[in-house]
């Protein structure tokens, strides 16, 4: 059998006997627009050198939200360095919510890791530029080039989160107050809502995760980010890459991921694969039931635990 019947049957097998536990699940609904997802839904797609695998919902468009959060760092990286960007967010795991607020007054004013909404927002500010325009599209460039095509944004989904964001928006407020935040909240915020309602599939998110297994090296084989970086990177996603169920992902599944409150998981396993995953049901943590299983189980009979 080639590897494609392969790889595609195993991913078949792997959907089917996960799928039905999407009714575990609740889809997000805080922000109002992510509630009318199908929960029943469910995708898998695994990037590997010889080339794209797929199963189920695999082409079902959804925004990627949190998986964003790799992509600014990465852009904020590249533009104002490692010193830079760690004077404003920290290195360490909460173990609180995603979009907790507690620890910016009594942990240390900067957010702890760049994974959560805080540090996320505070990395957002980060991005230079003159307009939220300019700052979205060095995030847009490098999302692009990294899969080689161009991307949209959910406007019903953006505009959902602007109108409803207060929490994000209570988090860059209090950033803001303590001097973390540089420049305009607004125009902040309004960069980090749009960077999470970026429209992406399964194969955009096998794609960037084979970009991060390579450490850098986009499918034509360009160097677009330092291995350095993509080190960094992916260093966090297993540390707080899937929020407060880091832990345990690291020890079901062993390896780099982010996760997305719209439902996607995004892996990389270093040198081999890419792995994008789709599933809106989310368990109370926030994190995709469906998502979850598939990559413990493709964990499990492929051998991919870096530990
Ligand atoms: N846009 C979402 C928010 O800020 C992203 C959170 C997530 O995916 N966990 O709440």
């Amino acid at each position: 059998m080639s590897i494609q019947v392969d790889m595609e049957s195993l991913l078949l097998e792997v959907l089917t006997e996960t799928s039905s536990s999407a009714s575990e699940g609740k889809v997000a609904s805080y922000i109002p627009e992510l509630s009318k997802a199908d929960p029943s839904l469910a995708g898998v797609a695994v990037m590997t050198p010889d080339g794209l695998f797929q199963a189920g919902d695999s082409s079902h468009p959804f925004t990627l939200q949190s998986i964003s959060k790799i992509i600014t760092l990465m852009a904020a990286l590249e533009q104002r360095g490692v010193e830079e960007v760690f004077a404003r967010v920290g290195s360490e795991p909460t173990g609180d919510p995603f979009n907790s607020i507690v620890k910016l007054e009594t942990a240390e004013h900067k957010p702890l890791n760049p994974m959560i909404n805080a540090g996320a927002i505070a990395v957002c500010s980060l991005i230079p530029g003159s307009s939220v325009e300019e700052r979205f599209s060095i995030i847009l460039e490098m999302l692009e080039a990294i899969l080689g095509r161009t991307v949209q944004i959910d406007q019903a989904v953006y505009t959902s989160e602007k109108e409803t964001g207060h929490r994000n928006r209570a988090l860059a407020y209090f950033l803001k107050d303590t001097g973390v935040l540089e420049g305009d909240v607004e125009e902040v915020l309004d960069l980090y809502f749009q960077q999470c309602s970026i429209l992406v599939d399964c194969t955009d998110l096998a794609r960037i995760g084979m970009f991060l297994a390579a450490k850098g090296i986009t499918w034509s084989g360009q160097r677009l980010v330092s291995a350095s970086i993509v080190r960094l990177v992916t260093t966090f996603m297993v540390t707080c890459g899937m929020y407060n169920a880091s832990g345990e992902f690291a020890i079901q599944v062993g390896i780099p991921a982010k996760s997305g409150v719209s439902g996607g998981i995004l892996g990389a396993v270093p040198g081999r694969f890419g792995i994008g995953t789709f599933g809106p049901a989310l368990d109370p943590k926030g994190n995709s039931i469906v998502g979850v299983k598939m990559l413990r189980e493709l964990s499990h009979r492929l051998d991919l635990s870096i530990f």
